[in-house]
């Protein structure tokens, strides 16, 4: 990697693998890759350092994809999560599921999305878990990568008017 005018490498480092040093917010990165990109890794790993901030601004930090739970960000590692504990008689598989970008926290029917952190809980037959994670979490980035601003759009709109016939208050939580 080119050096990089954020980082510096502290005297006590030198000749250490590749690890480098944010002189604001003291963040370290090691193993760095030949397509990383040090302000997004820098953004992804500490968004809330004040020179990042202060030399990328608001919306660059925001606009960063940066799941919460990263080590589940591939589809096979959300599906260890259900395997041998999720219950067969519940209509969403763990297939599904993962599909739609949520793991198993391990207790009843909670999952939760990899990127949002979002929770959904008390599956009922006929809840699709892509349109439930676009209705109660529109703003995860995982969504929008993946189905579109034109699809939560759509689920809002078809859920306004359920929401007016049946509560599903237990189903959500944060
Ligand atoms: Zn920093
Ligand atoms: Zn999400």
């Amino acid at each position: 990697m080119a050096a990089e005018t954020t980082f510096h490498l502290p005297e006590h480092m030198k000749g250490e693998a590749d690890i480098v040093r944010c002189f604001c917010c003291d963040l370290g990165l090691a193993e760095w890759d030949a397509q990383d990109d040090p302000w997004v890794e820098h953004a992804r790993h500490n968004c809330r350092c004040l020179f990042l901030k202060s030399e990328k601004g608001e919306d660059y930090v925001n606009e960063i994809y940066n799941p919460k739970h990263p080590v589940l960000e591939d589809k096979d590692s959300r599906l260890k999560t259900f395997a041998g504990v999720w219950r067969t008689d519940i209509e969403q598989t763990p297939e599904i599921l993962v599909d739609a970008g949520f793991f198993y926290t391990g207790e009843e029917d909670t999952v939760r999305c990899h990127y949002c952190d979002g929770g959904l809980r008390n599956w009922e037959p006929k809840d699709i878990p892509w349109e439930e994670h676009a209705r109660w979490f529109p703003f995860c980035k995982f969504v929008i990568k993946m189905k579109g601003r034109e699809y939560i759009d759509e689920i809002r709109i078809k859920h306004e008017v359920f929401s007016v016939l049946k509560s599903t208050s237990s189903h959500v939580f944060f």
